[in-house]
């Protein structure tokens, strides 16, 4: 098995939907499960169906055809308005679309005519991240524009929260969000099926709050994946946070003083670097990993290995003992080191599926993709580390 990979446990990922599927379902809200971190993997897709979300979600039309051609058949939503490029694309893979431009949705509703469908329509609006949405005050004249397209449906209306500035979910914005909905359903009578009140950074507001008005609906991917929620990067009780670790190989590790020497300018990435505070010599371990593959600020790793800094295919490591070249550290990735180790061809991404610490299958998803035999696991040649204490 390659050092450099990611091991996503199909099973532990189940478990955390599950979970999060049924307190959901206690306060009256549907899920729809994220998809794009593992870029739209098919069989994610089938433990999140299995899990019982009502729909998946991804932010990129080539994920969704890749879910499409693998057969599965879930409702699914695009959640980043169309490129007016792929508009033909996003009408033919059967999905409900999230919409904030009167020119998107008529090319949507031109695209869907000419395949014969009605293509179904989600209005975002802008609650105070200042990502994508409409203004509050421009909802009625989009919902207007979608109502006298024929091949359109306006099936939900949304916000996201928590992206750009982090703004939190609160009684507050979501209730305006109820409001906005009451009064588009009592102007236009009609009826506003789904209310998507955000992402997982609305967890703590959908357990706590005392009434969640109209909303129906969240959009969970970090939460799923990585069982942490995005406004204080806190683990959500019961979930596993290590459904998905990435796994580096050492190639060096010798003492070495932990300042530098030499005249200094620029670092490799144009910053200069801060000088470390002389702690004497350290053992300083190098894994075959870099920027181009992980994200170097966001790793978490086992107990006694500290991330000191990045190049672009080295990551150095502070570890409490001498490591042997071959052994491998594993690091529980954030959001961003996890979409750019996904992104990341260098990186194996190995879909075994494991229970506890038993490796059952382990075959790399590029292989199995080209239809070859699945090898047998073999023994992973893993470095015996507890797993991170977890606040
Ligand atoms: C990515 C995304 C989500 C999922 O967010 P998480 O914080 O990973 O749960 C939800 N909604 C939209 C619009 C997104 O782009």
């Amino acid at each position: 098995m390659n050092g450099l990979r990611l091991d996503v446990d199909l099973d532990k990922i189940g478990d955390n939907a599950k979970l999060l599927v049924d307190r959901a379902t206690d306060r009256g809200v549907s899920v729809t499960a994220v998809t794009k971190a593992l870029l739209g993997e098919p069989r994610l897709a089938n433990v999140l169906v299995g899990a019982g979300v009502v729909a998946l979600g991804d932010s990129r039309v080539e994920n969704i055809e890749r879910m499409r051609h693998s057969h599965v058949t879930a409702p699914m939503v695009l959640l980043r308005s169309p490129m007016p490029s792929q508009v033909d694309r996003v009408v033919r893979s059967n999905t409900t679309s999230v919409n904030t431009e009167l020119e998107v949705l008529t090319a949507l509703a031109a695209a869907a005519r000419l395949c014969g469908r009605v293509h179904e329509v989600m209005v975002m609006v802008e609650l105070g991240d200042l990502r994508d949405g409409v203004m509050p005050d421009d909802l009625h004249d989009t919902v207007r524009h979608i109502l006298r397209l024929p091949a359109l449906r306006l099936v939900g209306i949304g916000a996201n929260l928590a992206c750009r500035h982090g703004i939190a979910p609160t009684d507050q914005n979501m209730g305006e969000l109820s409001q906005l909905v009451d009064a588009v359903e009592s102007k236009f009578g009609t009826e506003i099926r789904t209310v998507s009140g955000g992402n997982s950074a609305n967890l703590d507001w959908m357990t706590n709050a005392a009434d969640l008005g109209r909303i129906n609906n969240l959009r969970l991917g970090e939460s799923i994946l990585l069982g942490r929620e995005p406004l204080h990067r806190a683990r959500v009780a019961g979930l596993h946070t290590d459904a998905v670790t990435v796994v580096c190989e050492v190639i060096e590790s010798r003492r070495k003083p932990t300042q530098p020497w030499g005249r200094s300018g620029q670092t490799a990435f144009g910053t200069a670097a801060e000088p470390p505070e002389d702690r004497g010599v350290i053992w300083q371990t190098i894994v075959a990993a870099g920027r181009q593959d992980i994200d170097s600020d966001d790793l978490l790793g086992p107990p006694g290995v500290k991330v000191l800094a990045a190049s672009s295919d080295h990551l150095v490591l502070e570890t409490a003992t001498r490591m042997v070249p071959g052994e491998e550290i594993r690091f529980e990735p954030g959001y961003s080191a996890l979409l750019r180790s996904m992104t990341s061809p260098f990186v194996v991404k190995n879909f075994g599926e494991r229970r506890g610490n038993q490796s059952i299958v382990a075959v790399s998803s590029r292989r199995s993709e080209a239809g070859a035999p699945q090898p047998p696991a073999r023994q992973p040649t893993l470095t015996i580390v507890p797993r991170p204490t977890r606040p």
